[in-house]
């Protein structure tokens, strides 16, 4: 049985994971500071002998005994990075090198979940692992996006100058069940607003694209990446290559809910992306990934999960 620790362990994509790993039967060390992340999510796992829970922030050095560690803290909704922002960038930098120190001490492989944001606005269409980007220095996203850049610069470089085993992946809108009801990204905030019959809010026009995949299917990528055998260290995107609109996608939301609301148009934030898909090809080639949950089902489960946590938070 290895030890798999999953920093933002109680996060949505981490306790996803951690409920995924559990089932594989390996032993699970979540580690959280709690600040996006909820006890909601890891409850069923806490009676479970192989989970163990820290409450830990990132940022501070920490040393455990571990095979293998997916580095997922940090906060990842706009609103939420852009709470404090310096704090943002403090976790991706200062929370990348602690835990290739501990991967380095301890020989363990470590993954980085890096993301999209590293290509910015893109002008390159669909997004592939060598094109460099184009972002914006010192905008409101610069510090999630120039932290998760400088975090892929410490793996590459702890690899070439230890042989540190490190992955890179670069995920792309997900979604599913345990994402907070108040997340604040637009997966959340139409399907809650959507159930209440609330303003779908559309931030500028709703021409801007996404492309949103399925929890599980993200997961899988995740432990695919980890396991690959080529001794392949990406970068490698990965995602659902179904492209949209913010528009389509609240129409989309609205009839899947049989809702009531209505669509109001608000500012667009800046630097915005305007357009998002991957190139999954790199993925599919390395480790036989692709994106197979339908994505109208994985709505569905979603739109269940919030209908719950709406009654939850009634009670
Ligand atoms: P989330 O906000 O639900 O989870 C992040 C978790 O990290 C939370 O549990 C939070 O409490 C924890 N955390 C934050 N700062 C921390 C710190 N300093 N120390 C310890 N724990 C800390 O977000 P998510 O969607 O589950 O994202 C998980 C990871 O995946 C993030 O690194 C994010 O950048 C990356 N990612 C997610 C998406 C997506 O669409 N969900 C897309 C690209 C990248
Ligand atoms: N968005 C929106 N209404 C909302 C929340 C988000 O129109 O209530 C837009 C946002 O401006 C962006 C897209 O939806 O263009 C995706 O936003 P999200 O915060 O989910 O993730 P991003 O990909 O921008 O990091």
């Amino acid at each position: 049985m290895k030890k798999v620790l999953i920093t933002g362990g109680a996060g949505f994509i981490g306790s996803n994971l951690a409920n995924k790993l559990l089932e594989l039967g390996e032993y699970v060390i979540c580690l959280d500071n709690f600040f996006t992340g909820s006890n909601r999510n890891i409850a069923p796992f806490l009676e479970n002998k192989n989970f163990k829970l820290i409450k830990h922030d990132i940022v501070d050095k920490i040393s455990l005994d571990v095979d293998e560690i997916y580095n997922l803290a940090c906060p990842a909704s706009p609103p939420h990075y852009q709470f404090d922002p310096i704090k943002t960038a403090k976790t991706s930098v200062f929370g990348i090198i602690n835990m290739l120190e501990l991967a380095k001490d301890k020989g363990a492989k470590i993954l980085q979940a890096s993301t999209s944001e590293v290509y910015g606005n893109p002008l390159v269409h669909p997004q592939i692992e060598t094109y460099f980007g184009n972002v914006n220095p010192i905008g409101i996203r610069s510090c999630y996006d120039e932290g998760k850049r400088m975090a892929e610069t410490f793996m590459v470089d702890y690899n070439r100058k230890y042989g540190i085993q490190t992955r890179i992946v670069r995920i792309f809108n997900t979604f599913g069940p345990n994402m907070n009801i108040n997340d604040g990204r637009v997966v959340s905030n139409f399907i809650v607003q959507a159930l209440q019959n609330k303003d779908i809010t559309i931030y500028g026009d709703g021409s801007q694209t996404r492309s949103f995949c399925y929890v599980s299917d993200l997961v899988d990528g995740l432990i695919s990446m980890m396991n690959n055998k080529n001794n392949f260290l990406g970068p490698v995107n990965l995602g659902n290559t179904h492209e949209i609109s913010v528009l389509e996608f609240a129409k989309k939301i609205i009839k899947l809910t049989n809702s009531n609301s209505k669509i109001v148009f608000m500012p667009l934030p800046s630097d915005d992306p305007v357009q998002r898909k991957p190139d999954i090809s790199l993925a599919y080639e390395q480790l036989g990934w692709r994106p197979l949950f339908d994505v109208d089902l994985g709505l569905q489960k979603t739109i269940d999960y919030f209908k719950e946590q709406i009654k939850e938070n009634k009670n």
